[in-house]
């Protein structure tokens, strides 16, 4: 049994040039993966069917069973897929006739709506989506634009044969609902025929580096875990190291084999084995316990509050927060000393747990976060380098508070400290806190 193979083309002059970063790329890259089929590449190409024809055309080369394009199914001129995939994938291109209808009944709702357009140039464009290359499957729209799975074309000896060629429209909110009734498509399941769908299972470990992890796969090996039978991948992200096992239901056993061996060897690291992000096991522990929670926060600026926030249902848990920028706002929001400020800075143990304990009275919270650091680039010195940051979790039994130095510019001090202060929170959801 051999493992079909995939290339994505993304279309899209705004895409290429980087006004829009790919999102259909990276998504289908998981949707594939999941589905067995080994993803070679995406391509990105902008909006000009020279290029988009000789991307198919190295795709085909490739001797890949499948090629999915997104974008450029629009009515605009430059939106050109499915006429160039029809020209080649060797097939006329011809009108629709019961689809321009089912267009027709989307758009015609909107048409009365836009003032002072041409109807002629609306029927147009109804007239250009409902294009369709001879032979292909029509995926119903989910926008205007309907989506396409063209068979492979392998009539003539002397013209190398094309793959099943699946066209998705651009924007997400498009392709991603499509993608359902692509997944069950005759068109796809025969092109794919081959693939055994994987189980995917994620592992989260917070607190160590990634090279340790080649020491616990080494080990594992030489304990009879057969880590080299599954896919395993590491990466690690916003200070988290995520640990993606993919198995057949055939090495589901050595799959969870190795997890077990994970969690066994780096238990105390290990603070997700369901695959749940902290952001969630915080709001989840919250909700257990009946505690509330707010924010007090300096060098994160409403960042953990926003991040607290993201989640559908944190209004259970979540109270509000204070962004106490100034220390002019320290004092007279959160109720910090202004003599503890002038003794040991804003950035310093004392002011993060001053923090803390005005947001937790102010804000009527059970449990009160503060953040307050140095972020740079600007404002380090010798004593309190950039990256310094002082976080600090105040609850019904205690304080939990660190001092942090963390690496990277700006951006990543910040990301990486509300990251800190939530794993913070868990552990003082399970019972931590500073000796008295
Ligand atoms: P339509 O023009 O009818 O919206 P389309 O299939 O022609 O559909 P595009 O014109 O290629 O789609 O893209 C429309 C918009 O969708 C883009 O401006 C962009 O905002 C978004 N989009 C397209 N491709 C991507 C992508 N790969 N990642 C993220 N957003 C995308
Ligand atoms: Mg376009």
């Amino acid at each position: 049994m051999t493992t079909p193979r995939a290339i994505v083309v993304v279309t899209g002059t705004e895409v290429l040039g980087g006004w829009v970063a790919d999102a259909n790329g990276p998504w289908l890259a998981r949707r594939l993966g999941a589905l067995g089929v080994q993803h070679v590449s995406t391509v990105v190409v902008g909006d000009r069917p020279e290029d988009l024809r000789s991307a198919l055309e190295h795709a085909r080369d490739q001797g890949v069973e499948l090629l999915i394009t997104s974008g450029g199914l629009g009515p605009t001129e430059d939106d050109l897929t499915a006429q160039i995939v029809a020209e080649f994938t060797h097939r006329d291109f011809r009108l629709d006739e019961a689809l321009e209808g089912r267009i027709w009944k989307i758009i015609e709702p909107m048409s009365k709506r836009w003032k002072g357009i041409s109807q002629e140039a609306v029927r147009e464009a109804n007239r250009k989506q409902a294009m369709v290359p001879d032979g292909a499957a029509v995926l119903e729209p989910v926008g205007t634009a309907p989506g396409l799975v063209v068979p492979p074309t392998d009539d003539d000896p002397d013209r190398p044969p094309t793959p099943t060629v699946v066209v998705l429209p651009g924007p997400p909110p498009e392709l991603q609902p499509m993608w359902a009734t692509v997944e069950t498509h005759p068109g796809l399941l025969a092109a794919i025929g081959g693939a055994t769908s994987l189980h995917e299972s994620t592992v989260r470990l917070f607190g160590l580096p990634e090279s340790e992890l080649a020491n616990t796969m080494r080990d594992a090996r030489a304990a009879g875990v057969a880590v080299d039978s599954f896919e395993i991948t590491t990466c690690m992200r916003g200070g988290e190291l995520e640990v993606v096992s993919r198995w057949t239901p055939e090495q589901e056993e050595a799959g969870r084999a190795f997890e077990a061996f994970l969690v066994e060897r780096h238990g105390d690291a290990v603070f997700s084995p369901d695959g749940r992000t902290v952001d969630e096991l915080v709001l989840d522990g919250l909700r257990e316990r009946g505690w509330t929670v707010g924010t007090a926060e300096s060098c994160t600026g409403g960042l953990l509050a926003g991040r607290l926030t993201r989640l559908p249902g944190s209004s259970d848990v979540v109270e509000g927060g204070i962004v106490s920028y100034s220390n002019a706002v320290k004092e007279q929001a959160l109720g910090v000393d202004p003599a503890l400020l002038a003794a040991h800075g804003a950035v310093s143990p004392e002011v993060a747990a001053a923090m803390a304990a005005g947001a937790r009275e102010r804000l009527g919270v059970d449990v009160a976060i503060s953040t307050t650091g140095i972020a740079g680039p600007g404002g380090g010195t010798d004593d309190k380098p950039v990256g310094t940051v002082h976080v600090a979790v105040t609850g019904p039994e205690g304080t939990l508070s660190r001092h942090l130095r963390l690496p990277g510019d700006r951006a990543r001090v910040r990301e990486l400290t509300t990251t800190a202060a939530l794993h913070l929170v868990r552990r003082v959801l399970a019972g931590e806190h500073d000796a008295a």
